[in-house]
C-alpha cells in the first residue's frame, strides 16, 4: 500500500470516529443503545446537536496540529499554540475540561508551561485527560524520523496537559502510527510497543469486560488499542470503538486513527467519508503531508 493511502487513512480515520462518536457522546451505554442501537451511520443529532458529517474538538484539534506542523516543521509548537486559539475563539461546540483551562490560561499567562499547569492546579491535578492523545496522529503522519515523532507528539501535549500520562500515550500511539506507515505488521507492533509501558502492557491478552472506558487518557487508548485488535477491518474498528461509550467520539477517533492507517484509505466506508464535512481540508492536509514524503522519497 503506498504511504499516500495510509497518511490519508489516519485523518479520515480520526474524523469518522469523531463524527460516529459525537452522537452518542454524554449518553450512557443504556441511554444510547434505546435510541440508536448498535450505531454505524453518521447521523450527527446528540447532545451537540450535530450535523451529519459535523466533527468535533478531536479533528479540529487534529487539524490545528497538522497546519502548526505544516507551517513550521523544525519547530512547530508556536504555530500549534496560535492554531489552538484560534479554533478555540471559534467557540467550539465541543471542548474538553483540561484544554478550556489551558487555553484560559494560556490567556491569562501569555506561556503555554503556565497554561499547562494553571489547568492542572484547577483540576487538582488530573490533568491526564484524552484531549491531547485525540490530536496528536498528524506529527507521526508527517516525520520521517521516530525521534521527532516522539519529541514533537509528548510536547504538543505538554502545551495543555501537564500529566505526563498524556504524554506518554501520545508517544505510545504514535510509535504505532509511524510503524504501520512503515508497512510493518499489525499485532506484531502493539505486542512490542505496549510491552514498554505497564498501563498497556496486558492489552492483548484483555477481555472486553475488563475495560473502563472514560475520557481518561489511559482508559481511552486501552479501549481504542483493544477495539482496534479485536476487529479486522475500519469499520468494525471504529463501530466497536464508539459503541462502547464512555468517551465515544475520543475513542472512536483514536481508534479511526489506529484503523485508518493500517488499512488505507480504501477501507474506510465511503458513505462515511464522504459525510465527513471538513473532508477538503483533510484531503488539503493530507496532499501537503504527502508532498513532503514524495520529496523525501525523490532525494533519497
Ligand atoms: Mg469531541
Amino acid at each position: 500500500m503506498k504511504k499516500e493511502d495510509r497518511i490519508l487513512g489516519g485523518l479520515f480515520g480520526v474524523a469518522c470516529g469523531d463524527a460516529l462518536g459525537g452522537t452518542l457522546e454524554f449518553l450512557s451505554k443504556k441511554e444510547g443503545k434505546e435510541e440508536y442501537g448498535y450505531l454505524k451511520e453518521i447521523i450527527g443529532g446528540g447532545v451537540w446537536n450535530l450535523k451529519p458529517g459535523e466533527v468535533t474538538d478531536d479533528t479540529m484539534m487534529t487539524i490545528a496540529v497538522a497546519e502548526g506542523i505544516l507551517e513550521n516543521p523544525k519547530d512547530p509548537l508556536k504555530c500549534i499554540g496560535k492554531n489552538f486559539i484560534s479554533w478555540y475563539d471559534t467557540d467550539p461546540k465541543d471542548v474538553g475540561n483540561t484544554v478550556k483551562l489551558a487555553m484560559e490560561g494560556y490567556k491569562k499567562y501569555n506561556s503555554w508551561k503556565k497554561a499547562a499547569s494553571y489547568a492542572h492546579k484547577q483540576l487538582n491535578q488530573h490533568s491526564a485527560g484524552n484531549g491531547t492523545l485525540m490530536r496528536c496522529i498528524p506529527a507521526a503522519l508527517y516525520y520521517d524520523d521516530l525521534k521527532k515523532v516522539i519529541k514533537i507528539s509528548k510536547e504538543q501535549s505538554m502545551l495543555t496537559h501537564y500529566d505526563e500520562k498524556a504524554a506518554e500515550a501520545c508517544e505510545l500511539y504514535n510509535t504505532i502510527i509511524y510503524r504501520y506507515l512503515n508497512g510493518e505488521e499489525k499485532l506484531k507492533v502493539i505486542e512490542e510497543e505496549t510491552l514498554k509501558y505497564q498501563d498497556y502492557e496486558d492489552i492483548m491478552s484483555t477481555k472486553k469486560i475488563e475495560l473502563t472506558p472514560s475520557g481518561y487518557v489511559v482508559d481511552t487508548l486501552q479501549c481504542a488499542l483493544w477495539c482496534f485488535i479485536n476487529t479486522s477491518n475500519s469499520e468494525d474498528a471504529i463501530c466497536e470503538a464508539v459503541n462502547i461509550y464512555g468517551d465515544p467520539d475520543t475513542i472512536g477517533a483514536i481508534a479511526g486513527g489506529l484503523a485508518g492507517v493500517y488499512y488505507g484509505i480504501d477501507n474506510i466506508p465511503k458513505r462515511w467519508r464522504e459525510k465527513i464535512l471538513v473532508k477538503d481540508k483533510l484531503i488539503e492536509i493530507g496532499r501537503k503531508i504527502e508532498e513532503k514524503v514524495l520529496i523525501r522519497k525523490n532525494s533519497i
